[in-house]
């Protein structure tokens, strides 16, 4: 995986929140640069759809099929084609990890035309009415919720503020598997301030998921699926990076030096990408409070 595709998300991610803004023309016309959707297998019935948007986890079972995400509507046919590949069952329930339209862009078309359930955090629900986005969810959680299907478990939990006020973290505990969203993307964190995201809790959010017996990881964007220490490295590198910032007010630093006064060179996992950067001067100011 190259440096240029693993940083592709933020492109996608900007796009998300224009969307939000409600420039929704953005996201419902055809993009040239679309990446084509490709399977990932991670067991004979949990696979993620890669490709343009948030990645998309499919579990099967016998009496159908769950997704976390459904990336943009203008995905949606591409995304029915690949879970056919995968499964003959219907789409049963979408769960979403938070309200970005690159990962709930599919909603409200998958709904109609399956008549799946449409799951998320309270919060994330909120903020989409409040944006007046579609898709809106049927079902919403607080704090910690199960979704039964054909004999298998995926289980909901809300950590606190991190990407948003409204990330959840899905866990496939037969698999030892989570599906992070956003909150977890290579390069990233994006902290989206005007969705209730929050860098000074993101640190500890991501050590309640950390709490989780897991393996491997399913990021919000972009592949390969990767690995338990890969989460620990992006939350000790956040941790880090905020160190810095926290020790740049504190000299009293100018804000529109720490860009370059950030020493993140050596970092593996997190703090790489524009997006990041966007996020800093949030950041800056959330430390400083
Ligand atoms: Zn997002």
């Amino acid at each position: 995986m190259s440096f240029q595709s693993r940083f592709a998300w933020p492109a996608r991610c900007a796009a998300a929140l224009l969307a939000a803004a409600g420039l929704y023309t953005a996201w419902t016309q055809q993009t040239p640069a679309d990446p084509p959707l490709t399977v990932e297998k991670i067991a004979e019935d949990l696979h993620v759809i890669v490709g343009a948007g948030g990645n998309i986890g499919v579990l099967t079972t016998d009496e159908g099929v769950i997704l976390i995400d459904d990336k943009f509507d203008r995905n949606v046919e591409g995304i029915l084609e690949k879970v056919k590949s995968i499964s003959s069952k219907p789409i049963r329930y979408v769960l979403n990890t938070h309200l970005h339209g690159d990962h709930t862009g599919g909603n409200a078309r998958i709904a109609s035309l399956t008549g799946a359930v449409l799951f998320a955090h309270a919060n994330a629900r909120a903020l989409m009415v409040e944006k007046k986005m579609p898709g809106l969810q049927n079902v919403t959680f607080n704090d910690r919720a199960s979704i039964h299907l054909g004999g298998k478990t995926i289980e909901a939990y809300y950590f606190g503020r991190s990407h948003t006020n409204g990330d959840v973290v899905y866990y496939f505990p037969d698999h030892k598997v989570i599906h992070t969203g956003d909150m977890f993307a290579v390069g990233g964190p994006f902290i989206d301030y005007s969705s209730g995201g929050s860098g000074r809790d993101f640190v500890r959010t991501l050590a309640k998921a950390l709490e989780l017996n897991f393996e491997t990881v399913i990021p919000g964007h972009g592949g390969p699926v990767l690995k338990k220490s890969d989460l620990a490295a992006f939350r000790g590198e956040l941790a880090d990076a905020e160190a810095q910032i926290g020790k740049l007010i504190r000299e009293g630093k100018p804000k529109d030096q720490a860009r370059t006064l950030l020493r993140t060179a050596d970092f593996r996992m997190c703090c790489k990408s524009a997006l990041w950067e966007r996020a800093i001067p949030g950041l800056w100011d959330e430390l400083s409070r």
